[in-house]
């Protein structure tokens, strides 16, 4: 029996020409920053336990991962260092022979096609593995970090980083205040466009569990909670973003991704400047899994879970998938 409908949404879904036509979320491999991992020393390419696929380079091999970014069309780089000694104030984290910077180095004279961004935190340099410098008695009494003290730190790894040949810095540390701290470092050193992404509603999150392995950078005591976000909070990371913005941040990032789907929805509906999600390590190592025990179809999940995130208003994506979601954008099976 036929019944008069006027609509019928199952019209534009017929067929896969029509249906690409009519979606509402295109990806771009324009859109896809993959993380890199950079080991002081020479001749290493070791994958990481805890993220199959992926892995810690030193420098001299670097070229690896750059010629394999460059043939998938992935152009746009994070960079992580992971120094060969550690130091109560991350002093690895600002010297001008410290591993970021020789990467950034690195790939500004032999990869000038790889777009610079650079991870601004402490955590991966300072022996205590927190995000900032320390007050109180240590491992054994009560401490914090120490906001106000940490910012000096994290401006002078900015401008380092930028004479390095970062064309991005990308502050984590989560520390009140960063953004407007490495603006005015910046532009006193004349980086006046060089841009800030920064982690503006960064959640205390058990998703960076693999990532920690990676970056050797878990925290010897305590927790990140006094400086990271409380996951039960939405305003707050708007709250966030927005100060970050008025700091002078050019674009602000939510991290995890795929647990705050919500949070990016919030701040790309508020805010004017461009909005990032990180697919952080703990997504990325879940698929890897779950697709290894033959659970789920790993492109299938992959490309779900990318589009849901774009979907959500993120404009770019931070995500070990980068190589892999440019080729299957390439094939048609999303974008
Ligand atoms: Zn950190």
């Amino acid at each position: 029996m036929m019944i008069e409908l006027l609509h019928r949404e199952r019209r534009l879904r017929g067929n896969e020409t029509l249906r690409k036509m009519v979606r509402e979320t295109r990806l771009s491999r324009e859109a896809l920053i993959y993380p890199v991992f950079v080991k002081a020393g020479k001749n290493i390419a070791e994958e990481i336990a805890s993220m199959p696929g992926q892995y810690r380079y030193s420098v001299d091999k670097l070229g690896l991962i750059f010629d394999r970014l460059l043939l998938a069309g992935v152009k746009r780089v994070m960079f992580f260092g992971l120094p060969a000694e550690k130091d109560e104030v991350g002093s690895g984290a600002f010297r001008h022979d410290g591993i970021i910077q020789t990467a950034l180095g690195y790939a500004q004279d032999h990869f000038p096609e790889i777009y610079r961004i650079a991870d601004l935190c402490m955590c991966e340099y300072t022996s205590h593995g927190h995000c900032g410098i320390l007050q109180g008695e240590g491992p054994v009494g009560p401490f914090d970090v120490d906001n106000d003290a940490t910012l000096d730190y994290l401006a002078r790894i900015a401008v380092s980083q930028a004479d390095a040949g970062a064309q991005i810095i990308a502050p984590s540390d989560m520390m009140d205040g960063r953004v407007k701290a490495i603006r005015s470092a910046l532009d006193a050193k004349d980086y006046t466009s060089l841009p800030i992404m920064s982690y503006a509603a960064k959640y205390s999150s058990s998703f960076y569990g693999p990532f920690r392995e990676a970056a050797g950078s878990a925290p010897a005591f305590g927790d990140r909670k006094s400086y990271q976000m409380d996951y039960h909070n939405k305003k707050e990371g708007l709250k966030e973003a927005l100060r970050d913005i008025d700091e002078g941040a050019d674009i602000v990032m939510v991290k995890p991704a795929l647990s705050y789907l919500d949070i990016i929805r919030e701040v790309s509906d508020a805010v004017l400047v461009p909005v990032a999600a990180y697919s952080v390590s703990g997504e990325y190592s879940m698929i890897k899994a779950a697709a290894k025990a033959g659970f789920i179809d790993e492109a299938n999940i992959v490309c779900e879970t990318a589009v849901s995130i774009f979907r959500a208003g993120a404009e770019i994506l931070i995500t070990y998938y980068a190589m892999e979601l440019a080729k299957w954008i390439d094939e048609g099976r999303i974008g």
